[in-house]
């Protein structure tokens, strides 16, 4: 069950300015002050009056309501420049004419002048002010320098020249793409025919498999521009940026439709927002993350915008982010196997001269567990042998020498894998493929894989469910649990010990056997009663803290006595399964080791060599 969580779309509540306003207010009274004072003093009429009679006014303004001149001699005060008020004397004129004073009129600077002379500086310090508030505070709306609008970071690429041919040795990933180049071909008549595009599609596999190279080729085949931002980008200092920028990005990808809009390394917005309270830091991703989601749900697929992500950790996404008219759709990109490999190094060595002698499947063979990205890289360093020793072409001496370089550097990146522990790996897949050819619960068996770090570690063993299935029997349910322990009881038959390479399988099966006892009521000493955890409303489900159903120390007992029996019943089913099929988990173990995948039909195959009179478990083979 999806964990409903909540968003707030909201702008952070914006900070009152009038504090400020009130500061700039008495700084312009302070300077108006300042500014008078210190060039005039200000006179009375009758004093001004006094000063005229004495004929000390050197020079006067008149405006029409003030009078500003200056004097012989200095005032008390120092100062020469006076300012007074001017009274309604219509003798004043004539006064002035007597004491043959140079004097001029000024005519009253008209209001709109004013109030441009004074709201100009103001409404420039306004809005300074405003904007180191909203750095201050982060408000999503805009800073006044644009400081949103990530020009800077966010790429637009109108004419992309990758094409699926560049990227080799990832067929079915390539194959789930390829529709999605017809759709933004097309988009409109994709909704007419009635089929909803998906939204968004997450490209998921371990660095280097060629997941941004494909994401590129997707647009360079459809001819669309690309958008392409970083995850990490969207992680600001300031609060509400990063969520500011997600909605400009899609505002310019709305703009620039049919084109697709690609989020590399989403992982870093859209993390599991787990101890979020402890740290407290967070709710500058909690926002941006939610108004990526929310972005995603105003969007309308037939207006031509694919959104592609990418990540290398899918384990680590918020689930919110993969839920129905998000990111709905998945795309496997693992590392290549064999044959991949070879396609990957013929895509690469087209650049550089290469000795007609060198056979490009011996090196793929000699480099189990290098990614696409490991590949481009060999071929170059083989390049760059040939180049040292002045040679004409690339042999395949410089590669073993390159082969050897990178593996060096490999090693200490994460261990290769020792063949000891490959033939190990291939009898756990293989024991996990054999108990679900047997006992399958509504999964086909899609591939078999033990690439060496690939994106289950070690081996995976990808199951797609046939349909739907939401209702499942207490026996199909212990089936299930079979086909999770099914690699530990290969381990157990062929090795006689186990590994710690099936932890994941256990969890996995503690958690089924667990919810058959706590919430299906399948476990007939608990009875009928749902014991199940649930989400407290007083703890965060952020910090995965669940309330536990009230229960006795006795119940609590039996649970897990019963969770034990299920596991250990499910585990003798496994181990009886392949026991008995024990030829069959050998050779595609064989097969496995040499080919680094077995693919649903070649599994097939072998099983009707080895038991020809076995029908493979029906769910398996139904619905094609
Ligand atoms: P990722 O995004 O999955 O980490 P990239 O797409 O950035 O990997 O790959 C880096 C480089 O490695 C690419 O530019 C390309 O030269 C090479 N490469 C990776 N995968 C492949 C592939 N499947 N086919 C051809 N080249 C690849
Ligand atoms: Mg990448
Ligand atoms: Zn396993």
């Amino acid at each position: 069950m999806v964990k409903r969580k909540k968003y707030s779309l909201s702008p952070p509540p914006s900070r009152n300015p009038l504090p400020f306003l009130v500061v700039v207010f008495v700084f312009f009274l302070a300077l108006n002050f300042w500014l008078n004072r210190s060039f005039s003093d200000t006179l009375s009429y009758s004093d001004f009056l006094t000063y005229l009679q004495s004929e000390s006014v050197k020079s006067l303004k008149v405006t029409k309501t003030m009078l500003v001149g200056e004097l012989n001699a200095p005032l008390p005060s120092g100062k020469t420049h006076f300012t007074t008020v001017r009274m309604d004397d219509p003798q004043l004129v004539q006064v002035l004419k007597n004491h043959k004073l140079s004097f001029q009129a000024e005519p009253e600077a008209p209001l709109w002048m004013n109030v441009l002379f004074w709201s100009v500086p103001l409404f420039l310090l306004f809005r300074i002010g405003m904007f180191s508030f909203k750095r201050g505070m982060g408000d999503p709306r805009g800073g006044l320098l644009g400081l949103t609008r990530s020009k800077a970071k966010l790429y637009v690429e109108k004419d992309i020249s990758t094409t699926f041919s560049d990227v080799a040795g990832v067929d079915e990933a390539k194959e789930e793409l390829r529709e999605m180049v017809s759709f933004l071909e097309n988009p409109r008549q994709y909704s007419q025919l009635g089929g909803r595009a998906p939204k968004g599609i997450l490209l998921v596999g371990p660095p280097g498999t060629g997941k941004t190279l494909l994401a590129r080729a997707v647009a360079g085949e459809a001819k669309v521009p690309f958008l392409s931002i970083n995850g990490s980008e969207f992680v600001e200092m300031f609060v509400g940026l990063g969520a500011a920028r997600v909605r400009d990005l899609f505002q310019q990808s709305r703009e620039l439709a049919p084109c697709i809009l690609f989020i590399d390394e989403i992982d870093a917005i859209g993390k599991i927002r787990a101890g979020a309270i402890v740290s407290g830091g967070h709710e500058e991703k909690e926002q941006t993350l939610g108004q990526l989601l929310a972005e995603m749900d105003g969007f309308d697929s037939s207006q031509g915008v694919l959104i592609l992500a990418a990540t290398n950790r899918p384990e680590i996404l918020d689930p919110a982010l993969l839920r129905a008219g998000r990111f709905d759709r998945q795309v496997l990109v693992d590392n290549a196997d064999q044959v991949g490999r070879h396609q990957i190094l013929k895509v690469h060595s087209k650049k550089i001269k290469l000795d007609p002698e060198v056979k490009l499947e011996r090196i793929a063979a000699l480099t189990p567990g290098f990614s696409g990205a490991d590949l481009a890289n060999l071929v170059n360093e083989a390049a760059l042998f040939a180049t040292r020793r002045q040679g004409t072409s690339v042999t395949e001496t410089d590669f073993e020498k390159a082969i050897e370089r990178i593996i060096a550097g490999l090693e200490q990146k994460s261990k290769l894998i020792h063949p000891e522990e490959k033939k190990r790996i291939a009898f756990h897949e293989m024991g996990h493929a054999t108990a679900s050819i047997t006992l399958g619960v509504g999964e086909r068996l899609h591939k078999v894989s033990i690439i060496p770090r690939g994106i289950g570690a070690l081996g995976y063993t990808i199951r797609r469910p046939t349909e739907d299935r939401y209702l499942m029997d207490q026996d199909q349910m212990l089936r299930k649990i079979a086909v999770l322990l099914g690699g530990r009881a290969s381990e157990r038959i062929f090795f006689d010990s186990v590994s710690t390479g099936a932890e994941d399988d256990l969890v996995k099966a503690t958690e089924l056997a667990r919810s058959m006892v706590t919430r299906f009521g399948m476990s007939e000493p608990i009875g009928l009663v749902s014991l199940e955890d649930r989400e407290s409303p007083f703890l965060p489900s952020t910090l995965g803290l669940r309330e536990r159903m009230p229960f006795s120390q006795e119940t609590a007992y039996l649970i897990d006595h019963e969770v034990k029996t299920l596991l250990e019943k499910g585990f003798r089913m496994a181990f009886k399964e392949l026991n008995s099929h024990r030829e069959f988990v050998e050779a595609g173990a064989k097969k496995l080791i040499e080919q680094e995948t077995l693919e649903e039909s070649e599994l097939m195959s072998l099983w009707k060599t080895y038991q020809p009179h076995i029908e493979p478990s029906k769910l398996l083979i139904s619905k094609r």
